[in-house]
């Protein structure tokens, strides 16, 4: 058989796994073992697979394959943040990126290549759009990072949480970004718990709900507005899914257990949107959402009209936000001399809706 129609085994999440095996007329418990080779102990070679009996593991070298992306770039920030740049097999480049921080080591993944929301302060957005990644393409993101850094002294794993904040709309790649989390949530693949994998999306609102059934990780939503005006410019998704909407299905998601907050993230744009009374708005708006809010300095990136609010707006607002009884954190700004923060993040994609050439020439005329 040749190379291109071997299935990639990384494709499969435990259920799909079960089917593939069945499929060849195996026994379901040989997708978990599979699983943990591939996941748990990083194996990439059926050779290694020890507890597969001779005949299957060469059976699997004809028929499968576990193939990652290679890594383009490996890249390490002054505040130990560290970015790879993995060459997908069609040419197209992501990015992931690794935040150490005391009690914790995160992941932001992409999920898809570029965006197609074009929201104005992303740098993904101004890249345009190609396509969206296939499961093995997202989970060998969490592989690859997992590789590199390796285990603490204690034998435990360097990634304990993971966020979907990196290129893309996740809800707009639910089909493959569900399976890529079961294997993350799956105690014989990554064993996260529900509440160290965040998904943040711009408010797709059907697919939140969809989101809650199926695999009800913890939720973030980049509001980045008080009022529809504001957001309609700065999050053109807005237009289909107005504030409104997107909260009530943000309540509904809360539904799934007493404890559940959402985590509003809020670009902070000087001039645009960090005034005190759009703190004021934005306070009142939140009343009736179980609620903590993240304000991110915004990042600027080449071509930008916008500037990152200066730190005495940001505190002014923070506490307009705390004194209303909101938990609210800013967010560090990691990475940024690689061009690894928030928005930052570009890869290295061939557009198809030609936005990039758009906006460039808008910009020379
Ligand atoms: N599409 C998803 C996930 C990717 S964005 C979403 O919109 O949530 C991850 C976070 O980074 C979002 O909150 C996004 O609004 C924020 N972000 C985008 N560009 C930024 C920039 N230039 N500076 C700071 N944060 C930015």
């Amino acid at each position: 058989m040749s190379d291109t129609a071997k299935t990639n085994l990384l494709n499969h999440d435990r259920r799909s796994m079960q089917d593939f095996f069945a499929g060849i007329g195996d026994q379901p418990f040989r997708a978990t073992q599979v699983v943990k080779w591939i996941h748990q102990y990083g194996v990439d070679n059926f050779d290694d697979m020890t507890n597969l009996s001779k005949e299957l593991r060469a059976r699997l070298r004809d028929i499968a394959e576990i193939r990652l992306p290679e890594v383009e770039l490996d890249q390490v920030a002054t505040d130990g943040t560290r970015k790879w740049l993995l060459r997908l097999m069609d040419g197209n480049c992501i990015e992931t990126v690794f935040i150490p921080e005391e009690d914790r080591g995160t992941l932001c993944v992409s999920s898809q290549v570029g965006c197609t929301l074009n929201c104005t302060f992303c740098a993904t957005g101004h890249q345009g759009f190609n396509r969206s990644l296939t499961v093995d393409e997202i989970i060998s993101q969490l592989l690859v990072a997992n590789r590199s850094l390796g285990r603490d002294p204690k034998g435990e794993r360097i990634i304990t949480n993971v966020v979907f904040m990196g290129m893309g709309e996740p809800l707009l790649n639910f089909e493959n970004v569900v399976p890529a989390m079961r294997l993350m949530l799956d105690d014989h693949a990554y064993g996260l718990s529900r509440r160290r994998v965040t998904l943040s999306t711009a408010g797709v609102v059907p697919m939140m709900d969809r989101l809650r059934e199926a695999c009800p990780v913890s939720l973030a939503v980049s509001l980045h507005a008080p009022n529809d005006l504001l957001r309609n410019e700065l999050v053109p998704l807005n237009r289909k899914y107005p504030i409104r909407e997107l909260l009530g299905a943000c309540r509904r998601y809360c539904d799934i257990s007493p404890r559940s907050r959402i985590t509003f993230e809020y670009v902070m744009l000087a001039g645009i949107n960090d005034g005190v009374e759009h703190a004021q708005e934005l306070a009142e708006l939140l009343m009736t959402v179980p609620s903590k809010v993240n304000l991110i300095p915004f990042n600027p990136f080449p071509q930008t009209r916008y500037r990152r609010s200066s730190n005495e707006s940001i505190d002014r607002f923070r506490e307009v936000l705390i004194k209303a009884g909101l938990t609210t954190i800013t967010r560090k700004t990691r990475g940024d001399d690689i061009d690894a923060a928030c928005g930052q993040l570009a890869g290295r994609i061939q557009d198809r809706t030609r936005r990039r050439v758009r906006i460039m020439s808008q910009i020379q005329s």
